[in-house]
Parts: C-alpha cells; structure tokens; sequence
C-alpha cells in the first residue's frame, strides 16, 4: 500500500519526510537534529490585501505584527493531495534558497487545512504585471537596457538553479519573475520545480504553464535544464514586444499554440532589435535541446555582458518606481 505523503498529528503538526511544520512555524529535522526552527508565529501574521491568483494559491500581502515587517504570503488549501505533494516540492525548494536572485523563504506555517508558506515581499509586484500594466496605460515596452538586466539576473538565478541546486524550475514566465523598489529582480514559485537526481536529470512529469513549455516538453519528451532556456526566451520576446510571440495564443486556442509550438519555426525578434538581444532570444530558443545553450553559456553572451552592472549603470529601481506609478494609472495595483 502507498505511503501518505505527510502523516498529520492531532496536535496539529505536519509532519513530511524531512519536515515538521505547525503553528510555530517549520524546523527540518536532519536525521535527530533539528537543523532549524523558525519563530514565525500565524497570530503575528496581519493578513492583508491580494496580491495574486496562482493556479492553487492565493498570495497576500501581510505585516508580521512584532517587527513590522511586510512579508508575502502564500496561502494553499491542502486537503487536496496532488496540491500537497506540490507545496512540499515547493517547501523543500524554498527552505535551502539563500541566493539574491531567488525570492527568499521566511518560513511556513499549517493551520486548519491551510499552508501558509511565507516569503519576501517583492513590492514592484512580477514582469507579468508590468506587461498588463503597460498594455493598460499604453505605455511602451521596457528599454533593451531593462531587458538585459532581467535576462542577466534571470539567467544568474538559473545558473544557480541548475548548477548548483540541480533542479529545473519549470515555470519561468513573466510571472515568476518578481521585482522590487530596491530595483532587483528575482525568480519566484518553485513550486513546480522538482529536485533532479544529478544522474538521472530529465523530469517525466507533465506540469507547469504550456504557453512558455519548451518544444521537447510539450512534445512528451524528457527534458530538462534547457527546458528553463526555452521559457526565458519566450519571456524576453513577451516582454520586448509587448504581446505573447505566437499568433495562436489566445487563451484557449491550445491544440492551436501547441502544433505552432511544435512545428513552427521558432518566434524572434523584430529587426528593430539589437542584433546581440536578437541572437541572445535566438539562442534561447533553439527547437533542439540539445543545442539549445546553458544558462552558464548565456551569462557570457555579447548581449548580458552589454549589459552588466558595470559597464551600463542603469537605475533599475527608478525603471521599478515608473511600473508601480504605471499599475496604480491601470488600477491593477491592490489598493494597500
Ligand atoms: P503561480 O502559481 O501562477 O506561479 P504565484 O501564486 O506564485 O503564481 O503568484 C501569483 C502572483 O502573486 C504573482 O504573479 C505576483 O503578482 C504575486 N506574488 C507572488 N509572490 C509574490 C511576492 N513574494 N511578493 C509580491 N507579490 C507576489
């Protein structure tokens, strides 16, 4: 007989492998060590406004009473097991993530059937917002400039991701990627990323957002890192032309998108482009895996290296400043 994914105590404690979560908070239990125990208490936890709809979650701004701090908080109904074993993957992730480019994990917190996972506050809102926000207001796309730095950090996150970490996030898309007044910009919802045993590196699961899938994984395909490549590529075009890069993207239209995807050559950039930003989206989106390059490839492309910190100074977190003014014009910005 299969093993419950977590046992849950009548005490209230969530109990996963290497985790016990309560009202306390999460302390990963290492063999008979604890390793860590958060003190992250849900009764100094102010919930606040909504910040986002994901696909199981509900993510609100929130004030941890004591210290004032703002937080995000992401909160996941877990009576459903498919939605559980999810949000442990997303734990486990989160819980070893000390990386700038990766939205910092506070703590997690289980009371009365929901998960209360506890994040940074990434208060310049995701890259999906500000293409929303720009459509909204008719404000132009963001300067190749800005796209270099989010492609720089981006393809830094995911260097660390895979190398380091040996995982595939397989969700890049304009919104997980999150920015903040500070002008950073980070990679968020590991939710559906899954460790990869580094001999074994392809994923036989089909999850995730199939508009920005890779040609292999959409296909049934094993894949793997390069399949991250392949979703900032489309994120980049998405965000430099301002509208999703397949013609048959419509929401709905699935089969549609899914045959353009497969069989089509893939989308590029205008020439009104650079021609370093265009070989940069060019090389992301390469159809064969195989010859699509890593991100540690990219991060010495002409296009990032254009584009790093000191050679173009750029104030990023004024670009951030514009977008918050431009979501409060389009009213998408949660009244706080
Ligand atoms: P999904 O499940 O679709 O990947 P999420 O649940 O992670 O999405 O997030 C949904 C939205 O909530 C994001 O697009 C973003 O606008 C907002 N959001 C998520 N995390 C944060 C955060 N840490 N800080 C601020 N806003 C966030």
């Amino acid at each position: 007989m299969d093993q419950p994914s977590f046992t849950l105590s009548q005490s209230g404690t969530f109990v996963k492998e290497d985790f016990v979560i309560n009202r306390q908070g999460i302390a990963a239990v290492g063999g008979t060590e604890v390793a860590r125990v958060v003190g992250l208490r849900l009764q100094d936890l102010q919930l606040l406004e909504v910040l986002g709809k994901g696909a199981s979650s509900l993510v609100r701004r929130a004030v941890h009473t004591p210290s004032q701090t703002e937080l995000a908080v992401k909160v996941i109904n877990v009576f459903d097991k498919d939605k559980r074993d999810q949000l442990l993957r997303e734990l486990r992730t989160l819980y070893s993530s000390a990386f700038p480019w990766l939205v910092s994990f506070h703590d997690c917190l289980y009371d009365e059937g929901a998960m209360y996972i506890v994040l940074e506050y990434m208060d310049g809102g995701s890259l999906a917002d500000v293409l929303i926000a720009t459509q909204l207001t008719g404000s132009g796309a963001p300067s190749e400039l800005v796209l270099g730095r989010i492609a720089a950090k981006t393809l830094a996150g995911l260097n660390y991701l895979h190398r380091e970490r040996h995982q595939v996030h397989r969700d890049i898309k304009p919104g997980n990627i999150l920015l903040n007044s500070r002008g950073e910009i980070k990679i968020s919802d590991f939710g559906l990323s899954a460790e990869l045993d580094s001999t074994k590196e392809m994923c036989a699961t089909f999850i995730g957002t199939h508009a920005y899938m890779s040609p292999e994984r959409l296909g049934g395909k094993p894949y793997s890192f390069a399949s991250d490549i392949w979703s900032l590529g489309i994120t980049l075009i998405e965000c430099a032309i301002g509208q999703f890069p397949y013609t048959a993207y419509n929401g709905n239209n699935y089969f549609v998108l899914l045959s353009q995807i497969l069989n089509d050559p893939p989308p590029s950039l205008p020439d009104a482009f650079s021609p370093e930003f265009r070989d940069l989206v060019l090389q992301c989106l390469t159809k064969d895996a195989e010859q699509r390059p890593s991100a540690e490839d990219l991060l010495k492309h002409p296009f990032i290296a254009m584009h790093d910190e000191s050679l173009s100074p750029l104030d990023m977190a004024e670009w951030v400043k514009i977008c918050t003014q431009m979501r409060k014009d389009a009213e998408i910005m949660p009244p706080s």
